[in-house]
């Protein structure tokens, strides 16, 4: 039976029941973080919790609570839920508010959510996604994780019914990332990926992989990324902390299409897992 702990008291998750007249519900005034959690160890703990902190202070909402509670209570439900492989889910919302009103009430307490999904082992072999290339329809701020992800929702829904999985969204004529990944092109070699100042979420997974690569001599370059180069790309690869290097094999809406993931891919995903296993 999964566990789950809402404002630090664990149950199991049927269990759990909450407000209708909680901001996060009603506006989506919340945020959220995704954390790795390999035999009980949550790994790159340290980097969520920075990025959650950034989200956090993007949507002015201050905590009554110390850091540490969360991170007891974070191990805690990875413990509990002895599966191997599990995503750490934890969303903060602004509260619960009985009058609704965009504006915010002074002094609401939080909603703290803490939970966990059973996932594949990110090791299980690769073949390789297709995904579709969209125009970007979210809002301008995808550098904070926030749980108003109703464009994410649709973009996904859209590539699955043409059976793709997932999407890799441009605005104006430059590359972001997925909907639920960053996005990576091989070109003469080197690694290329959106910089920050493009409309993406500064992933986890992309933070590790640029270092990893680095540290592999390859020549990591983060720029502006027009989206006429990904016919002319050697290799193309998405990632996201659940499920690593994710090869893409094709890409509908450009000439990119190959038979199976390459082989600069396939060295950085097994360069990766091995950090993973080790952190
Ligand atoms: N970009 C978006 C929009 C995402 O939703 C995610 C993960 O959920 C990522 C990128 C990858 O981020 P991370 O590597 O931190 O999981």
């Amino acid at each position: 039976m999964p566990f789950s702990s809402l404002n630090f008291d664990i149950k199991e998750s049927h269990k759990l029941s909450i407000s209708p007249f909680d901001r996060g519900f009603l506006f989506g005034d919340a945020v959220y973080e995704m954390i790795l959690s390999i035999n009980g160890r949550c790994i790159f703990l340290n980097d969520h919790l920075a990025r959650l902190k950034k989200s956090l202070d993007s949507i002015k909402l201050n905590l009554n609570f110390k850091e540490k509670n969360l991170v007891d209570e974070i191990k805690r439900i990875s413990n509990l839920n002895d599966n191997p492989f599990q995503a750490i889910y934890i969303q903060i919302s602004r509260g619960v508010q009985l009058a609704r009103n965009h504006l915010p009430e002074e002094n609401l307490s939080p909603t703290v959510f803490i939970t966990s999904f059973k996932i594949n082992n990110p090791s299980d072999r690769q073949k390789g996604i297709s995904a579709l290339l969209k125009e970007d329809e979210r809002w301008l701020k995808a550098n904070i994780k926030s749980t108003s992800l109703l464009a994410n929702v649709l973009s996904k829904i859209e590539a699955d019914s043409e059976g793709h999985e997932e999407v890799i969204l441009h605005k104006d004529g430059f590359l972001n990332e997925g909907a639920v990944s960053n996005l990576f092109l091989f070109i003469n070699d080197d690694l290329h990926t959106p910089s920050l100042d493009a409309n993406i979420l500064p992933g986890v997974t992309r933070g590790k992989l640029i270092q990893s690569a680095e540290a592999d001599n390859i020549n990591v370059i983060q720029r502006i990324i027009h989206i006429s180069e990904i016919d002319d790309a050697q290799e193309v690869f998405m990632s996201s902390t659940t499920k690593g290097v994710i090869p893409v094999v094709k890409i509908i809406g450009s000439d990119f299409d190959t038979d199976h993931p390459g082989d600069l891919t396939s060295r950085l995903r097994e360069i990766y897992l091995r950090e993973i296993y080790q952190a």
